[in-house]
C-alpha cells in the first residue's frame, strides 16, 4: 500500500486539466493523500530530475518544469505506483495507449502533462521531496 508521487506538469495546469486528472485517479480507486500547488525553482527542478543530468533533454526539461505552476500529489491505494503509471501512459504520448492521460493530452515527449514515480524507492524519496510527514494523510 505504498504511496507514490504524482505531478500535474505546467502544461497540464495551464490547460486546466487538474480536475480531470484528479477525477481519473479517484475513479480508478486510488486516493489523494496529499495535494499542493507550487512553482518549482530552477534549483528544485534540477535536483528533482538529477537522475537525467547530462541527457540531451535535461536543460529543456528544467526550463519546461519551471515555466509555470505545478500541482503535486501524494497518491495512495493498492498498487498505487504501477496503477498511476498505467493511468499516465507511456512517456511519449504518441506511443501511449488510448484512454491514458498522456495519450489524450500530451503534446510531445517532453510536454506529457504528468509525472509519476517509477519504483518504491523513488516514490519514497519523491514524496519526501515535496511533502513533510504532517502533510500526508495517514493510511486508514
Ligand atoms: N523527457 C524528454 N525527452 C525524452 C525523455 C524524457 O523531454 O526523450 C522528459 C519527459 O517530460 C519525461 C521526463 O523527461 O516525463 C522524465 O523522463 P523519464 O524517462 O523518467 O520518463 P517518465 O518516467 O516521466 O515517463
Ligand atoms: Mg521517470
Amino acid at each position: 500500500m505504498a504511496n507514490t508521487l504524482g505531478i500535474v506538469k505546467p502544461d497540464g495546469v495551464r490547460r486546466k486539466l487538474v480536475g480531470n486528472i484528479i477525477s481519473r485517479i479517484e475513479k480508478a480507486g486510488l486516493i489523494i493523500r496529499g495535494l499542493k500547488a507550487l512553482r518549482l525553482s530552477k534549483e528544485q527542478a534540477a535536483k528533482f530530475y538529477a537522475v537525467h543530468e547530462g541527457k540531451p533533454f535535461y536543460r529543456s526539461l528544467i526550463e519546461f518544469m519551471t515555466s509555470g505552476p505545478v500541482v503535486v500529489m501524494v497518491i495512495g491505494g493498492h498498487d498505487s505506483i504501477d496503477r498511476w503509471r498505467d493511468l499516465m501512459g507511456h512517456t511519449d504520448p504518441a506511443r501511449a495507449r488510448y484512454n491514458t492521460i498522456r495519450r489524450e493530452f500530451g503534446t510531445s515527449i517532453e510536454k506529457n502533462v504528468v509525472h509519476g514515480s517509477d519504483s518504491a524507492t523513488t516514490a519514497r524519496s519523491e514524496v519526501a521531496f515535496f511533502f513533510g510527514d504532517d502533510e500526508v494523510l495517514p493510511k486508514e
